[in-house]
């Protein structure tokens, strides 16, 4: 296994000041095989409803910004409203006389009026004021280390970072504190004065709330920290993500997102709105840390936001929105650039009256085709521009050619080989009983073509313990064969018929395995078991079988048996907090590394279903799974009564998926920048192609880029996303995704363009990567660093002045910093020795491939009070700050953040509610250990569990529910979710975050 983009990192110190930052090193493309320019003639495709096309044809080949979005009136940030009325607005002081040039202010005479600064969200720095160390603030007393480390230099570490902080004792049920009447006569701490508290829920400034007075209240901000006595502090004080969503949602949701704008910044992840493709690739396979790239690297480099896009390619396009069209171009195949190989796309620009095209990516002028041939109208379009998605939309598909077939050869369906550890554990749990049970009805769902009548994929079952057992299933046979491998040492198929077989041919066979397997193991002592040889049959049998395919391993325990990937326990947790804890963390290379390259060039993706009772060494048995697009799902002391829906449940998400095989994608981009840097579940043997065995509808790659040169406002950015794959149907195609960002040589544009949910992605998946190579607290310390230095550089280039005690954020990353704080929490960051190692390397595996809906939820859990909600409605109540604060004695909570969902109950929960939702009179009467729900017929059961079945829905993977009372044990597991609060592993506060980070902010400026 090549780990090429991992092991060429540089030592993640050197990436300074970036966070992204490390050095490129890639050379010029290497020679693409795959990828060659052909002619002829075309065949039909279906064309896309013409009325629904706008024009998009421009002197670049660009769609023309008629509307600026920054400043189009339908068109948002991604922030609060700038037209909702002040009520509904978080922050309700007016913003600094900057304020009134924005998305209010009057059309600007172009896209990239250098005058137009954007919204921001001035935060009076509470308790900052002439603080620049925090030790004083009663609220911090207990963060030690939040006061400037002598050893941090300029930067003091977080405070409690890594390590649990001994916080100062909550008050009643612990909410964040308003410092007593000491606290004002500290030094900085200027008195506040009195009847001034009302207003510090409206400290912040609301994005486009013009209006004088902003500077009023926020003077001496410090001052709103330390109000009356026992007063707790309004946490609406600060950026709220939850108003966040709920703003884009009022403004954003429920309306059509036409992507025929350049640069355009589409609506949240969490809200909904329906996208229609008119040049550009729909959000939900491409989103963008900011839709304007600095003009010059000196710019990027002084901001240092990353620039970077998260890349879902087979995102699940909903049942109301058009799906990809499918282009064939016959034997020719598709148009490419003659010099770049960008395909055919809205941005190539016709010339020479259609006879020439200018390819918008490198600028070549290419031959059109004879068979491609068209005529151009009076504005220099072809005729036929919207009958041909590749010349009107942002994504579509094109058939592939032999040319891009493995050997020239048509590529086969798949096959999906089901492997089962059969030792003592597994046996013994009723796991094997359960899967064979589940697979003799699961097979039925296997992944198909649209229309399709059945599915072509081919499935094999095997069998293992110390040995390997493979399965005959040939429909011929009366009764399955069984035939034994047991010397692992060098794996091999034993049988090339009837292995991998038609699951309805051969369904009686099948059925007949599946009732015996878990009899003919009934009596085994075996508890020792093997996995890399597992993973070498399955690779082995789709060699033979010369097709792609997928792995799903059903494994319990540590491969302690006598052969090739023998691991042993190397959990170590006095490595924790130290130099070597990243060795926790790094897989233990060799066979697994080679293991990985074999998989990935056979197209065989690996899913990892775990079961353990203690250590497995996550970090390596999850390192194939990783490389080769595929998942790992975790049930430790798995019980089948209490997991066994659970993993059903993943089980059945993860066959049934939309998914593409041995696929290699490129990301090409116009010149002056270029992709330097990738993170997913992928394999790299070089610098520009991302191969991924398998690529499913959850998986995204993030992409990382550089610029090489200075950048045109008028050309912007564009880059194309070509995903060369086998469909489940053995078809090879090709699908393209395109999109067009602006280009400015004003930061204001930047910031004013961000996107903070895409950036906590890229910020997730590069600092778990980091940790691979860093002490944790190097990785920390480096994201607070560039947080800081992303919002300093704001102030300095963006903001208008103001005092130094004042907060300023941009308005689309107000948020960011809970976002971060929140990922500097999580469990592989954190550095508990209280956390299994497994657990955090499990969860850093699985983040590398989240898309920016998984990682924002995951860093920011919807909290959902349900104790009144109304039973008449079908909305789901709004969820609320995920902080302790928001609780009530009184309360019924759902907690979810796509991983976990816990039902949180009050002490002084109604009887009628529990009673209504658990049939049993009281919160008393609770047992303890419950983790599901009584379906019972009354109005508040119904719609609790309608609400929790739709979530299960929505999210990639399946859900346990933990039932959580107040003050129980089991709270703590719990509380880690309330992302506001300090951590229970170590961790601030989001108030004592920010205003770490504002202290930093403030030593960047100086
Ligand atoms: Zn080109």
């Amino acid at each position: 296994m090549s780990q090429q983009g991992y092991v060429a990192t540089p030592p993640y110190s050197q990436a300074q000041p970036g966070m992204g930052g490390y050095p490129a090193g890639f050379g010029s493309s290497p020679a693409q095989p795959l990828y060659g320019h052909y002619g002829g003639q075309p065949q039909s495709f279906p064309a896309p409803p013409t009325g629904l096309m706008k024009p998009v044809s421009s002197p670049s080949g660009m769609p023309p910004p008629e509307v600026s979005s920054q400043y189009g009136s339908n068109i948002q940030q991604n922030g609060a409203s700038p037209t909702s009325p002040p009520a509904q607005q978080p922050f309700q002081t007016a913003p600094p006389p900057t304020m009134g040039q924005t998305t209010l202010g009057p059309p600007p005479t172009g896209p990239h009026s250098p005058q137009m600064a954007p919204p921001q969200s001035p935060l009076a720095g509470p308790s900052m004021g002439g603080h620049p160390s925090m030790g004083g603030h009663p609220s911090m007393g207990g963060h030690p280390s939040m006061g400037g480390h002598p050893s941090m230099g300029g930067h003091p570490p977080m405070g409690g970072m890594g390590r649990p902080v001994p916080g100062p004792p909550p008050p009643g049920s612990g909410g964040f504190q308003q410092p007593g009447p000491g606290a004002a006569g500290q030094p900085g701490y200027p008195q506040q004065p009195q009847g001034t508290e009302s207003a510090f829920g409206g400290q912040m400034a609301g994005p486009g709330m013009a209006g004088p007075g902003m500077a009023g209240p926020f003077q001496g901000g410090a001052a709103h920290m330390s109000g009356p006595p026992q007063k707790k502090l309004d946490p609406d004080s600060i950026p709220s993500t939850t108003q966040v969503t709920e703003d884009d949602q009022a403004k954003r949701g429920g309306q059509v997102y036409t992507t025929n704008l350049r640069g355009q910044v589409p609506p949240l992840v969490t809200t909904d709105f329906t996208v229609q493709d008119q040049g550009n690739a729909s959000p939900r396979f491409m989103r963008c840390t900011t839709y304007s790239f600095p003009c010059t690297a000196d710019l990027a480099k002084q901001c240092q936001v990353p620039l970077g896009a998260i890349i879902k390619p087979f995102a699940t396009v909903p049942k109301n929105e058009t799906p990809l069209y499918f282009v064939n171009h016959g034997e020719t195949g598709p148009i490419r650039c003659n010099r770049c190989k960008a395909y055919m796309c809205p941005y190539m620009q016709f010339i020479d009256g259609g006879r020439r095209y200018q390819c918008g990516f490198c600028n070549c002028v290419n031959e059109v085709p004879a068979f491609y041939f068209q005529h151009l109208d009076h504005m220099g379009r072809r005729v036929d521009l919207y009958e041909r998605p590749e010349l009107s939309l942002g994504s579509y598909e094109f058939e592939a050619t032999l040319d891009y077939c493995k050997n020239n050869k048509p590529a086969s369906p798949p096959a999906y080989i089901f492997m089962i550890d059969v030792s003592y554990a597994n046996i013994k749990s009723g796991l094997v009983r359960l899967i064979c049970e589940e697979l003799k009805t699961l097979l039925d769902n296997l992944p198909r073509e649209d229309g399709a009548e059945s599915s072509t994929v081919k499935v094999g079952f095997v069998t293992y313990n110390k040995i390997l057992h493979f399965y005959n299933v040939k429909s011929a046979l009366a009764q399955p064969q069984m035939m034994v491998v047991s010397d692992t040492a060098e794996m091999f198929v034993p049988l090339l018929d009837g292995f991998l077989v038609n699951f309805q041919e051969s369904r009686a066979v099948i059925n007949n395995l599946l009732d015996q397997i878990p009899d003919m193991f009934a009596d085994t002592n075996e508890s020792e078991t093997v996995f890399a040889p597992v993973i070498q049959a399955g690779v082995e049998a789709l060699k033979t079988a010369e097709c792609s395919g997928k792995l799903f391993i059903f494994h319990s325990s540590i491969p302690t048996a006598e052969a090739p990937g023998k691991l042993k326990n190397r959990d170590d947790k006095k490595l924790i907090n130290t130099e070597k804890e990243k060795t926790l963390f790094q897989p233990q290379k060799g066979v697994y590394e080679q293991l990985s390259k074999d998989c990935v060039s056979q197209g065989c993706s690996v899913d990892l279903f775990l079961f353990p009772s203690q250590y497995v060494d996550l970090a390596t048995m999850g390192d194939v799974p990783t490389h080769t697009g595929g998942s790992i799902f975790k049930y430790s002391n798995f019980q089948v009564e209490m997991d066994g829906e659970h993993f059903l449940s993943d089980l059945r998400k993860d066959v049934e998926k939309a998914i593409g095989f041995d696929a290699i994608m490129r990301v090409r981009t116009s010149t002056g920048f270029r992709a330097t840097n990738f993170f997913g579940a992928i394999h790299m043997n070089n610098t520009t192609d991302v191969e991924m065995a398998a690529v499913d509808c959850d998986k995204a790659v993030t992409v990382e880029f550089k610029h090489d040169d200075k950048l045109s406002e008028e050309t912007g950015a564009l880059m194309q996303c070509a995903l060369l794959y086998t469909t489940v149907n053995g078809q090879r195609r090709l699908r393209i995704h395109n999109l067009s960002l602006n280009c400015s040589a004003q930061l204001s544009e930047l910031y004013k363009s961000c996107e903070t949910d895409a950036l906590i992605n890229f910020f997730a998946k590069s600092a778990y990567r980091a940790m691979l190579n860093q002490p944790l607290k190097t990785v920390r310390e480096i994201l607070v660093n560039q947080t800081a230095h992303m919002l300093a550089c704001y102030r300095k280039n963006c903001s208008s002045p103001s005092a130094a005690s004042q907060l300023i954020l941009p308005d689309a990353m107000k948020v960011f910093p809970v976002y971060l704080n929140s990922l500097m929490k999580t469990g592989p960051l954190v550095g508990s020795a209280d956390l299994s190692t497994d657990d955090r390397a499990h969860q850093r595996l699985i983040a590398t491939a989240m898309g920016v809906e998984d990682t924002q939820l995951l860093l920011y859990p919807r909290l959902i009070p349900l104790h009144n909600m109304d039973v008449a409605s079908d909305v789901v109540p709004a969820p609320v700050r995920c902080s302790e604060e928001r609780l009530t004695d009184a309360g019924m909570f759902l907690l979810e953040n796509g991983r976990s969902l816990f039902l949180w109950l009050g002490q002084a929960c109604p009887p009628e509610l529990v009673q209504r939702v658990f049939n049993v009179p009281s919160f008393a009467h609770l047992p303890a250990d419950l983790s599901s729900l009584p379906v019972l017929d009354n109005p508040q059961s119904k719609k609790l569990r309608s609400i929790i079945d739709s979530l299960l829905d929505q999210r990639p993977s399946a859900m346990k529910l933990l039932i959580v009372k107040q003050k129980d044990r089991s709270e703590m597991l719990f509380r880690q979710h309330l992302v506001e609060d300090k951590g229970p592993y170590g961790g601030a506060s989001y108030m004592d975050f920010l205003c770490y980070v504002h202290c930093e902010i403030r030593q960047v400026l100086t």
